[in-house]
């Protein structure tokens, strides 16, 4: 899931500056569960851009405002409110931003109202957690299920920097050492012959941007 925060209102009046009648696109996917670009999240957004003096002409929520078609579609429904508007808040991801406006097909200024933090997963306590980073070569076979470039403040690939202390990280002493959680995982899975493995080194052409995939 991607991982959304929404921007302060401040900087989204910013942006909003000399436009009166405002549409908003938000998102029924990872926004919603991110409370960003739900429902509830766009009338609250209304209601404050209202006590702000602006018009808000509509809304509306595409599924997954990253898919195209889902766009066109959404937009097609609210034609004539989008027509009647000065311009366009999407409350959703960098993604979903983009896509609005590669298939708005209408000359109005559109703004963004979500911060892309990053790809998480959502724990038991609906808490949100970076773990991969899509780095495009996965390791994770060899390190026991636990992702060293995304956990490891460093990405380091061979083991522990000289900084992990009584197991803890050195950049965040909260937080476990992410090579002795890899370590103690292999140990657990009877794998530590894994670490004395020679590894080829990593391929970085595989994250150069922008990638594309036909499927
Ligand atoms: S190694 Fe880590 S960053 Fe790379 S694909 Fe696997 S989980 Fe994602
Ligand atoms: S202490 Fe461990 S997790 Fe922290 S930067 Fe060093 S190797 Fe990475």
């Amino acid at each position: 899931m991607i991982i959304t925060k929404q921007k302060e209102l401040k900087e989204i009046l910013k942006y909003l500056e000399g436009e009166k009648k405002i549409f908003i696109i938000g998102c029924g996917e990872c926004s919603t569960t991110c409370k960003t670009g739900g429902e509830a999240d766009i009338k609250k957004i209304k209601e404050l851009l209202e006590k702000e003096g602006k018009i808000v002409t509509g809304y509306c929520i595409p599924n997954a405002p990253c898919i195209a078609a889902q766009v066109k579609l959404e937009v097609a429904k609210n034609r004539v409110k989008i027509e009647s508007s000065d311009a366009i808040l999407v409350l959703a991801c960098g993604l979903g931003i983009q896509s609005v406006k590669e298939n708005l097909r209408f000359e109005k200024p559109i703004h963004v109202g979500c911060d892309t933090l990053f790809m998480g997963a959502v724990d038991a306590g609906g808490i949100f957690l970076e773990k991969c980073s899509a780095c495009g070569e996965c390791v994770l076979e060899l390190t026991g299920l636990i992702c060293p470039i995304t956990r490891c403040p460093k990405s380091l690939l061979i083991g522990p920097c000289g900084g992990q202390n009584k197991g803890k990280c050195e950049v965040d002493k909260e937080k476990d050492c992410t090579w002795i959680l890899i370590y103690n995982e292999l140990k657990k899975q009877n794998k530590l012959h894994l670490l004395k493995e020679l590894k080829p080194p990593k391929d970085h052409s595989k994250v150069t941007k922008p990638h594309q995939l036909k499927v």
